[in-house]
């Protein structure tokens, strides 16, 4: 019989930096487009895997130099390259057991719910009645706060003890029955010291609105945070006023003009990398401006040399002349540094 011992050492063996377990009851209360029991009527557990963002991932962001590598290695790289591999080979061994075992990351495009909660028009319906339309979608937040891995910060942000925010999340519902993992209590990290609401760059994380749920026996209160709007500020989108410029994104976004942000760079929204956003905003307060308030408290394991922040934030001032850019291919000829002729376009 394969243990939850057997379970976390395989996971982090395949992977994992840090393992939960929850017992199915505690979804109890689960709304029904995310009750795992729609996905798996016999399921007994859940087992919850963190995958660390690199804190070096977000430091391209931080200087304002390297934008890239945080969408690319702290978020699609992960979520549909690394955690599906060591998700998938965790079920094969429960499955070897004899076990039914349902991988699951971030398959959110499919799912009958939008970023709110609210059903999406004219997508799915039930294939018989008492069932969900599909596709259901756990909550892997919530599933991360009922598998001991983490509390739900204000920002609605699953909050480590190991890595704070810098986490992403998958899981296996199994039928395999486990010890499950003691709840981490709410309160334990978040202080609500409220530095995500004060450095995202769009205010989508309000300091005066919440939602309040009752989540496997315990009353949490998260900000009512505006997806929507998040949904192109990330992107480094800023609302275009009257006669001033629209064309940061290729569309009009959501029937709007957009012109680039002050934490954009870009003339035009640069595309996506594994399927990914393009995080332009590298979730400046979500992630960046709580995980330096979590790190300065020193409450988190995963502890560094030097502080992440050294200098002043930067923003870009789309009203001034752009700094001026030489353009002239800097690598020309035999001399060139490193022997790199101008038309090696492809450096990766
Ligand atoms: S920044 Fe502060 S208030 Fe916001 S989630 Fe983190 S600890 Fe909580
Ligand atoms: S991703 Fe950026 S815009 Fe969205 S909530 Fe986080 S800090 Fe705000």
């Amino acid at each position: 019989m394969i243990t939850s011992k057997d379970i976390k050492e395989a996971a982090k063996r395949m992977g994992a930096d840090i393992v939960g377990i929850g017992s199915i009851d505690r979804w109890s209360t689960a709304p029904i487009q995310m009750d795992p029991k729609q996905i798996m009527p016999k399921a007994k557990s859940i087992i919850c895997m963190g995958f660390r963002v690199l804190r070096g991932s977000l430091r391209g962001l931080e200087e304002g130099t390297y934008f890239s590598n945080y969408s690319a290695m702290g978020y699609g790289g992960i979520t549909y390259l690394y955690m599906p591999m060591t998700v998938i080979n965790l079920a094969k061994m429960i499955e070897d057991a004899g076990y039914e075992a349902v991988p699951m990351g971030h398959q959110s495009d499919w799912r009958a719910i939008d970023n709110s909660g609210y059903m999406k028009k004219n997508f799915s319906r039930p294939v018989a009645p008492g069932k969900a339309a599909p596709d259901v979608m756990i909550n892997l937040r919530i599933a991360g706060f009922l598998c001991g891995l983490g509390e739900i910060g204000y920002s609605k942000m699953l909050l480590t003890p190991e890595f704070g925010p810098r986490v992403r999340v998958g899981i296996i519902i199994t039928e395999l029955e486990l010890e499950p993992d003691p709840i981490i209590e709410p309160g334990t990290l978040c202080n609500r010291c409220m530095a995500c609401v004060r450095e995202c760059p769009g205010g989508c994380i309000p300091a005066d609105r919440t939602v309040k749920d009752n989540v496997g026996g315990y009353e949490l209160e998260w900000a009512d945070v505006d997806m929507e709007r998040c949904d192109w500020v990330f992107q480094g989108g800023a609302e275009s006023e009257e006669g001033e410029r629209g064309d940061y994104f290729n569309e009009n976004w959501k029937s709007g003009k957009y012109k680039p942000s002050d934490i954009s760079p870009f003339y035009k929204a640069p595309p996506h990398l594994y399927n990914s956003g393009k995080a332009v905003c590298g979730a400046k307060g979500c992630t960046r401006a709580c995980m330096i308030s979590l790190e300065k408290r020193g409450v988190l394991k995963n502890k560094f040399e030097n502080p992440f922040r050294t200098s002043k934030p930067w923003h870009v001032d789309w009203s001034q002349e752009a700094i001026a850019v030489d353009y002239t291919p800097p690598y020309e000829g035999k001399d060139s540094p490193n022997n790199i002729k101008s038309n090696d376009t492809d450096t990766d």
